[in-house]
């Protein structure tokens, strides 16, 4: 079997295609050797960048999510990339709790993201866009 492996799509900003880009990215992901637990945190993580992107980055109005997966060896990279608004200071973004919808929502999707995989890294420019890239190793199993 091939070591390596990529897919890329694109997806309106709608709040609609969450869901499709969580799923077609943990089928792509289900290729390599991960528990139901751990496909279920790469879900979780890929809902949150995804969600952010339409929420905050295209403020629910049009524009286009882009999503890539891709693996090496045993290591999943996603990289979920909007051209909206931007995050003008990305660590107190990335606080727990920070929001900037605090009347709606919890500030907790970058926490969770840390949370559940590896390595997040957050690329942005205000007025530009945001690129997130999400990396994840399968661990090592015992044997047997
Ligand atoms: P929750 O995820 O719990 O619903 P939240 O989306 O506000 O709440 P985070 O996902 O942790 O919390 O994001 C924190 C803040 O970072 C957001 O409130 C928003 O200001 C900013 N942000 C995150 N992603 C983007 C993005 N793609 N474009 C612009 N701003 C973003
Ligand atoms: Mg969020």
């Amino acid at each position: 079997m091939a070591s390596e492996n990529w897919v890329k799509f694109e997806i309106p900003s709608d709040t609609r295609n969450v869901a499709f880009a969580r799923t077609a990215v943990a089928l792509f992901a289900s290729q390599l050797d991960w528990t139901l637990d751990e496909l279920e945190d790469i879900k979780v993580a890929v809902s949150e960048a995804v969600s952010n992107s339409v929420i905050h980055g295209y403020q629910l109005q049009e524009g286009i999510v882009y999503v890539e997966a891709s693996y090496q060896d045993q290591q999943l990279t996603i990289v979920i990339e909007d051209f909206g608004q931007g995050i003008p200071d990305i660590e107190q973004a990335q606080e727990a709790g920070y929001t900037t919808i605090p009347e709606e929502r919890m500030g907790l999707g970058f926490t969770f993201m840390h949370e559940y995989m590896d390595k997040v890294l957050v690329e942005s420019q205000v007025q530009k866009g945001t690129k997130v890239t999400l990396i994840k190793q399968v661990p090592p199993r015992s044997e047997g």
